[in-house]
């Protein structure tokens, strides 16, 4: 008699863009409440919630892994152990694609919180988890996190989670770290700023053979309130205002240019495309198919 399941398989979902190829990776999920939002209160996040047929607030943590040339890249390392037991999975999603973490040679991060950063080190031994990769991000992301004076005004929480963590994960990485301010970062990856939510914060436009991918990082957390409500931020945005200007204009293109996107915290693997709504100043996600081929 055939076995009945009783665990989900790992997330991972490949996709063709040009010559590259992508793979996204779930990390997990982190469970959240409406408290996380700022500009909205309980009642209409509900009203939000109900209308897309959901319970509560679940944040999809994603990374994607990008074959580019002769490169491998790794665009953000998910949570680690720093985040609870329904995240912290990336490694597991990676093994399933055959590449081990010695093989990739390019970390991108679009910033240096614990649901990105975390998965770079094992803090049990202090090894980086991917002992061959050049780590890659923004220049204000060091420059903030790993300045006392900013991290001294923190709350404990954020001291621990987010200005200790980013200081510690880095670490074994401090000999091969590069910083951007803009501009293509690795072939076929630009850097586009998109500051707000941390000081660094960037999102990632692949290019190849005529098609584009924007990789958008946390310009949106909850996609059942802030695609019709780009002006509802996190209480985690370092600066609330930039990052809802950062989160419209990224909107904003990727509907003009009629862009596929993706996101770090889109449900899983995200990729869609957005369009201005009708009726209200926001905007509507409309999710790809599954591709059975690649
Ligand atoms: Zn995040």
């Amino acid at each position: 008699m055939a076995t009945r399941p009783t665990q989900q398989i790992p997330g991972v979902y490949h996709r063709t863009l040009g010559d590259m190829h992508i793979v996204a990776l779930s990390d997990g999920l982190l469970f959240r409440d409406h408290t996380m939002m700022r500009g909205v209160d309980a009642a209409a996040a509900r009203e939000m919630l109900d209308a897309a047929f959901r319970t509560s607030f679940v944040l999809a943590v994603n990374a994607f892994l990008v074959f580019s040339g002769d490169r491998i890249v790794l665009i953000e390392t998910g949570s680690g152990d720093y985040l609870g037991p329904a995240a912290g999975k990336l490694l597991a999603s990676l093994a399933v694609t055959g590449v081990a973490p010695a093989e990739i040679d390019t970390i991108l991060l679009t910033h240096m919180h614990p649901d990105h950063s975390a998965g770079l080190t094992d803090m049990a031994t202090g090894q980086a988890h991917y002992p061959n990769a050049e780590l890659v991000v923004h220049e204000n992301e060091p420059r903030h996190w790993f300045d006392d004076a900013a991290m001294a005004r923190g709350t404990d929480r954020e001291k621990k989670l987010m200005f200790q963590q980013a200081r510690e994960q880095t670490m074994p990485y401090r000999k091969r770290m590069r910083t951007f301010s803009k501009g293509e970062v690795v072939p076929g990856i630009t850097a586009l700023p998109s500051h707000g939510h941390t000081p660094g914060h960037t999102s990632y436009l692949l290019q190849s053979g005529g098609e584009s991918l924007l990789i958008w990082g946390d310009v949106v957390h909850f996609p059942e309130v802030q695609f019709q409500r780009p002006d509802v931020s996190m209480v985690v945005d370092v600066d609330p205002e930039a990052a809802a200007v950062s989160r419209r204009r990224m909107m904003d293109m990727a509907a003009s240019d009629r862009l596929l996107v993706t996101g770090m915290h889109l449900h899983f693997p995200g990729f869609g495309h957005v369009e201005k709504a009708a009726g209200h100043s926001g905007f509507r996600f409309i999710p790809e198919a599954w591709r059975q081929t690649l």
